[in-house]
């Protein structure tokens, strides 16, 4: 009991005291969108105020204790400040979620000392085009040949997790590894590979790591591990936390927009702040309830399939929920309210790109299959 009280506690002054930072996120966002260091300010203030550390052991979004319903509403709170930090930060996390639940005790400690003594940004970077990765056997080393598109925050993250196919005697298939930034030059990157509708300051563009000599104690895990269930399709979750964020900031910029104006009276207006409102907290609900649903469910055997099937419905909700709040926004501020300097012209364009997620028709037939496959219609106790 005490224990909860003081992790309850601990998680509120979480958000409290990141208020400010979020604020300074906020308010640069517009200009940093144009800043040829990217993000880099913005992940300074995040390290000062021990964020990019809150999820290692003894630290209040510990992976050990069950801690999604919190974490969650923490990356929704970053993605309404600046989307683009926000998928960098959740990248971050990702990464570090990766490690608690596959890393070796000795790799563990020493990326998480990565974080903890210098700061280290980490991100997840797992797409790739016609040119991917390969990992080649080279005497008691390997290889890397190949490039990864989207990665989001290079030139600030530190620390790179990046797949790629493996076949040597002992390892076949898709095989994470961790990947030294630093030895990595800027000449890797492809500087016309970014050229977004949105999400320009996530800087995600191609990298190519051919040449790269890694060792076989910077791989995860053996090969196949990534793609592990539930973690892999749940994950989703964190990023729709994100969006819904992004939505949140449309929301509130709508209604500042019409009070400014004195529009708030006319009954069309209220009515689209209404469905907005109601969208925006049927998004909240979702999440909570996916939370609660993660750290019932994720470390519970035979529960796999129902946890994938609600993170699966969490974002594709979310999705729409976002795309409906952009429309209702849409009506209501009109061309002016859509152009700079005003901040809608710039979320809209980022939280439009980066709903963009990978296989959302697939997600959306696999939550029927779901229900298809019960014997009566599945309620999950709500
Ligand atoms: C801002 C941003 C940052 C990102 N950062 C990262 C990162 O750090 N690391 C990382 O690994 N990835 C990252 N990604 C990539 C992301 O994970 C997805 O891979 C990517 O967004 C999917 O792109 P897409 O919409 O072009 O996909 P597509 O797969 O091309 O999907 C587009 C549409 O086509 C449909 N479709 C898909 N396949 C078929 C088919 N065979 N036949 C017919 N229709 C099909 C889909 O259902 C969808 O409707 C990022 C993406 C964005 C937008």
């Amino acid at each position: 009991m005490i224990e909860i009280e003081q992790q309850y506690t601990s998680k509120t002054y979480l958000l409290e005291g990141l208020r400010e930072t979020l604020k300074e996120i906020e308010a640069h966002a517009a200009a940093s969108e144009h800043d040829p260091e990217g993000l880099k300010k913005e992940f300074q203030w995040l390290k000062k105020s021990g964020l990019l550390a809150v999820v290692l052991p003894g630290e209040p979004l510990d992976f050990n204790f069950p801690n999604m319903t919190a974490m969650l509403e923490l990356l929704k709170e970053v993605g309404k400040a600046n989307l683009s930090v926000g998928r960098i930060f959740e990248g971050h996390i990702n990464t570090l979620y990766l490690i608690h639940l596959y890393a070796s005790p000795e790799q563990r400690t020493k990326w998480y000392d990565g974080v903890r003594d210098h700061g280290h940004l980490f991100g997840v970077w797992n797409t790739q085009a016609q040119n991917g990765i390969v990992f080649l056997k080279n005497e008691e080393q390997f290889q890397i040949q190949g490039s990864k598109t989207f990665c989001s925050g290079v030139g600030i993250v530190d620390r790179a997790l990046v797949t790629g196919n493996i076949d040597s005697e002992d390892r076949k298939g898709w095989q994470m590894s961790i990947v030294d930034m630093s030895k990595i030059g800027i000449d890797r990157v492809d500087q016309d590979s970014w050229k977004p509708l949105g999400m320009k300051a996530s800087r995600s563009y191609t990298v190519d790591f051919s040449g790269y000599v890694i060792d076989a104690s910077d791989f995860i895990s053996p090969p196949g591990t990534y793609l592990t269930q539930p973690y892999f399709s749940g994950g989703a979750i964190r990023f729709a936390a994100v969006h819904l964020g992004g939505a949140e900031a449309v929301a509130e910029h709508t209604i500042t927009y019409l009070k400014e104006l004195g529009r708030t009276e006319d009954p069309i207006q209220r009515m689209r702040i209404a469905k907005i409102m109601m969208q925006l907290v049927s998004g909240r609900l979702w999440l909570e309830k996916a939370g609660h649903n993660y750290d019932e469910w994720s470390n519970t055997s035979g529960e796999s399939e129902k946890l994938i099937a609600f993170a699966n419905m969490t974002r594709v909700s979310i999705e729409d929920i976002c795309l409906q709040i952009m429309d209702e926004s849409n009506k209501c501020v009109g061309a002016r309210g859509l152009m700079a300097p005003y901040q809608l012209e710039r979320i809209f364009r980022d939280l439009t790109f980066y709903l963009r997620q990978p296989a959302p028709d697939a997600t959306r037939l696999n939550v029927a299959d779901f229900f298809i496959k019960q014997k009566k219609t599945y309620g999950f106790g709500i």
